[in-house]
């Protein structure tokens, strides 16, 4: 799933034996990738929105697995536009109902963070660096000297989500203030942690930096999304596949653990 439609409709452009399905005001793809049978959805943006989305996959299409791609902004002084993050584990920074329960802790699960599948983590590391690797050979070079480009790095770490467009250093600097080891910021992938947490469905969030999450964050988003976000996307996404497909995959879903720290 994601939340761009660019980069949902660069990803159903690999897809074969392609019908749609309207549910809840989402339009499902089903189909397959790479012999791999995917179900493709645009769920939105913000936590609602992807929250009802990811309800549904489960629920209404069985998926088994849950690989998230989206953009995000760096809240890391140590990540470039360009960069890549999968989540190790994800938190929504705008949660706070203490003092009935710690900041950042989602009530009633005894859980600040949701951990993604470490194989599928893996799997999606190995998938980025290809990636990586051939964006200098396969962008309009202008248009990676125009967002300061060179070799994008993929990082493996915490992702904070909540429901605003982080674009002030101030915002940022508030994030990294009570969570230093934050990498990105984006607006859905906690959410979907959550739910995927809730029904014990492995999971991994693939975010690409899009902005620094500050003043210049919506002019650098905007080209961003236009000229490199779909290229990640679908190409992340063939090669994630071309692994499951040549690997057996367990397809029973296995509960997962949340972290209390
Ligand atoms: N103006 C855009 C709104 C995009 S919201 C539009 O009309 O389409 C930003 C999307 O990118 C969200 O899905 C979020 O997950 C991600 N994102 C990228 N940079 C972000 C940032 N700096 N802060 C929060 N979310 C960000």
């Amino acid at each position: 799933m994601g939340a761009m439609p660019e980069e949902v409709s660069s990803i159903k452009s690999l897809m074969q034996d392609v019908s749609e399905i309207q549910h809840g005001s989402r339009c499902y793809y089903s189909g397959k990738i790479h012999s791999v049978d995917v179900i493709l959805v645009f769920s939105r943006i913000g936590k609602v929105a992807s929250s009802v989305t990811v309800a549904s996959l489960i629920t209404e299409f069985n998926v088994t697995h849950l690989i998230f791609t989206g953009v995000a902004g760096a809240v890391s002084s140590d990540l470039c536009i360009g960069d890549i993050v999968i989540s190790s584990c994800l938190y929504q920074h705008d949660l706070d109902a203490s003092p009935i329960f710690p900041k950042y802790e989602v009530p009633l699960t005894g859980c600040s963070y949701f951990n993604a599948d470490p194989d599928l983590i893996k799997r999606t590391q190995t998938a980025a660096q290809v990636v990586a690797k051939s964006i200098q050979t396969k962008i309009d070079p202008a248009v990676l000297d125009e967002l300061a480009i060179q070799q994008p790095s993929v990082f493996v770490g915490k992702i904070a989500t909540g429901d605003q467009f982080i674009k002030t250093q101030q915002q940022t600097n508030t994030i990294v203030e009570d969570k230093p080891d934050t990498l990105a910021v984006e607006m859905e992938g906690a959410a979907v942690a959550q739910v995927c947490y809730e029904y014990g469905i492995p999971f991994v969030v693939m975010r690409t930096i899009s902005d620094k999450a500050d003043h210049l964050a919506p002019i650098d988003f905007i080209k961003f999304i236009n000229e490199i976000a779909t290229y990640y996307a679908e190409h992340i996404i063939s090669h994630l596949l071309i692994e499951f497909k040549n690997t057996s995959y367990d397809t029973v879903p296995r509960s997962m653990k949340g972290n209390r720290s």
